[in-house]
């Protein structure tokens, strides 16, 4: 008599139903959640006029300990995009001169001015959800349009009523996907699972003035630079969010400054930099992204040479996008 196969043909079925549960849970979970579902009771929201001054706008954001705000159009009567970080960075990197010659256009433009600069070559309308759509197509948005605020809006009275951010998404996750069963995936090495980016990293340099920063921002599109030694060892981390630091403490006006004084000069919540190796399981990596409630982990050898980048887009595309076939990040 033949010995019976190691994996009987139901068990088989049974095997292939939990393998694509497996990949599909944490997608159906966000399909089954409406982004009204992670709006929290009460938070500050800050809307600018397009007729402010864009020096007056950012310092309104310091102001607030706000990162972005969007933009109300008084003649058009309804909202037109959003003002972020990224467009702090734009401008900068588009006037900037010398420590000796003031920018005319950051000192005096209307948020308006800029915009009809600017978005010859960007969208110029606000990309936003309903409420009732659910976190699939929030992630889908965030990611295709490569955007880091996505506002969501109440069709009826047209009022937003909170900004989405990856990181609210992944928290929500982090903290309501605990009813759902753990994929077996989520124990796998970060390295077998390939999440992240792993070649042509945007690095800079700690000897690099603050304008070569800023170039990398505006020429890549990244949301952060590890900052490095000559062996290429990450000594600190500078994300965009840190630019809001010049308008802060006003050396907007000397961008020949170093990185390392750069560095030295802001005020970051975050000690140190923090990082994660190939070896360690998505579980961990998820675990000290939500704690430390970063955007991305740096991905270093074990001599803290830089190796890659795990963004919270990476993990989201990885475990809400893939498993439906959708590739947002490649476009
Ligand atoms: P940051 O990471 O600095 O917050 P983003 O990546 O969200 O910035 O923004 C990149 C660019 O896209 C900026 O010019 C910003 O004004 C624009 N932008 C961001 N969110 C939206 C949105 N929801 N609709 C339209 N434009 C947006
Ligand atoms: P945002 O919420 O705007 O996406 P970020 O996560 O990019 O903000 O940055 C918030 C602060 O955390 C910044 O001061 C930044 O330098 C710091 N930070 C972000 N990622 C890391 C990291 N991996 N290691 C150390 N500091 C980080
Ligand atoms: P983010 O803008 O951080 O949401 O990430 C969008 C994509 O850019 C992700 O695939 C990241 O891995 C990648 N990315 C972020 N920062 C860098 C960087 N410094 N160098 C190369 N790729 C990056």
């Amino acid at each position: 008599m033949e010995p019976p196969s190691q994996v009987s043909f139901p068990e088989k079925i049974q095997e292939m139903h939990k393998q694509e549960t497996d990949a599909t849970v944490y997608m159906n979970f966000m399909k089954s959640h409406r982004c009204y579902d992670t709006i929290p009771i009460s938070c500050k929201l800050v809307i600018f006029d397009t007729t402010l001054q864009l020096k007056k706008a950012f310092f309104a954001l310091v102001a607030n300990g706000l990162r972005a705000a969007p933009l109300w159009d008084s003649k058009l009567q309804r909202f037109v995009g959003m003002l972020t970080i990224t467009d702090f960075i734009n401008i900068l990197h588009r006037y900037y001169k010398s420590p000796m010659v003031q920018m005319y256009e950051l000192e005096n433009h209307k948020i308006e001015t800029w915009r009809d600069v600017y978005l010859q070559y960007y969208s110029p309308f606000l990309i936003s959800i309903s409420p009732e759509a659910s976190l699939f197509d929030a992630i889908y948005s965030l990611l295709k349009y490569k955007i880091h605020r996505l506002p969501i809006i109440d069709p009826e009275s047209g009022n937003i009523l909170h900004i989405l951010t990856h990181k609210r998404i992944l928290k929500f996750l982090h903290i309501f996907g605990k009813r759902v069963p753990k994929p077996a995936f989520i124990l796998r090495q970060i390295q077998e699972l390939g999440i992240g980016t792993f070649r042509n990293i945007a690095t800079v340099q700690q000897t690099a003035s603050v304008y070569d920063a800023l170039s990398i921002f505006v020429e890549r599109r990244v949301s952060a630079l590890p900052v490095v030694d000559e062996q290429g060892k990450v000594v600190a981390l500078y994300s965009r969010f840190d630019v809001i630091n010049l308008a802060a403490q006003k050396t907007y006006n000397n961008l020949d400054m170093t990185m390392q004084e750069a560095v030295r000069r802001r005020m970051c919540f975050v000690e140190g930099v923090i990082k994660c190796h190939p070896d360690e399981t998505l579980e961990t990596i998820i675990e000290r992204i939500v704690k430390a409630e970063v955007h991305r982990l740096v991905l270093v050898d074990r001599l803290d040479v830089v190796k890659g980048i795990i963004s919270l887009s990476d993990l989201l595309q990885a475990m809400v996008l893939t498993p439906a076939g959708i590739d947002a990040l490649l476009s």
